[in-house]
């Protein structure tokens, strides 16, 4: 049936992968044994992979833990979700693991990456009673991320929603500035999931960090102090800001050690 929502594909031929250039969604699906990457991508991948080999298994480790958030939220009764900076599908993804407990729940995924509104096709994949949901937005712009109209299409923002920002913040200079903007307008009881680099952890992968910067994805680390920052305000969920494989592992889970990952997880109510 023919719907009035755009076809994702049919702007297929207006996107500019820019594909000389190195693009975070991409390098993170090379890394992650992904192929929608390009020779930039590549070529960055095995640098940061040489500044530190840990990269994967934090990788891993940000994807399993963004898995319990939605999982866990989901538990607390949340049924509407935006999820900032979706990159490149991997099943599950966040409505999959959403949708399976609670098969009425809506997802926004929210990207500005071209090369994700590809494939957004593999993010429509909602329960008949659910709904997701794919814009394309820079959270640089809150204003008009929140005010997307295919947003507002799908969720209520009157009332509360979990705003995900997995590994996420550290594109970005003022961090808080961007999660007060996002948080702001929405409904007392909404939650704020984060997963965020730091260079705490895994002292290492700083060097990392400066090899994304060098080559135009900028990457800020944070310390935990400045992630706790992030949450003034905001009711801060147990057990707090953790090392991310210490955030509400699942029983049987082997814990990962400290120096395994580089970030910290956090999730947060507004009162
Ligand atoms: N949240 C996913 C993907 C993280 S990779 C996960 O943890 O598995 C980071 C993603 O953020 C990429 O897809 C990239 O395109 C997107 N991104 C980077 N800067 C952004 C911005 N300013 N606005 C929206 N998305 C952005």
């Amino acid at each position: 049936p023919q719907g009035t929502r755009p076809d994702p594909e049919d702007r297929l031929v207006q996107i500019e992968l820019q594909t000389d250039r190195p693009h975070s969604a991409r390098v993170y699906d090379y890394i992650m044994g992904g192929k929608d990457n390009f020779v930039a991508d590549r070529e960055t991948a095995a640098q940061v992979l040489a500044d530190w080999p840990g990269l994967r298994t934090s990788m891993l480790a940000n994807r399993a833990c963004m898995h319990r958030m939605a999982r866990y939220l989901t538990g607390l009764g949340v049924r509407q979700f935006i999820d900032v900076g979706t990159g490149i599908p991997s099943s599950p993804n966040l409505h999959e693991v959403v949708q399976e407990t609670a098969p009425d729940a809506r997802i926004v995924y929210v990207d500005n990456d071209p090369i994700v509104l590809a494939h957004a096709r593999a993010l429509m994949t909602s329960t008949p009673e659910g709904r997701t949901t794919y814009i394309q937005a820079d959270m640089r712009s809150p204003e008009a991320l929140l005010g997307d109209a295919a947003l507002h299409e799908s969720l209520d923002l009157s009332r509360p929603v979990a705003l995900t920002l997995i590994a996420m913040l550290q594109y970005v200079e003022d961090a808080k500035g961007l999660v007060d903007a996002l948080i702001a307008p929405l409904a007392p009881g909404s939650h704020l999931a984060l997963t965020i680099p730091t260079g705490d952890l895994a002292p290492e992968s700083r060097r990392l960090a400066s090899e994304y910067t060098r080559r135009g994805i900028p990457m800020y680390l944070r310390s935990r102090a400045e992630v706790e920052g992030l949450l003034t305000g905001l009711d801060v969920l147990d057990p707090g800001v953790v090392p991310m494989p210490r955030w509400h592992p699942a029983p049987g889970d082997e814990i990962l050690p400290d120096t395994a990952t580089n970030m910290y997880a956090a999730a947060a109510r507004k009162p």
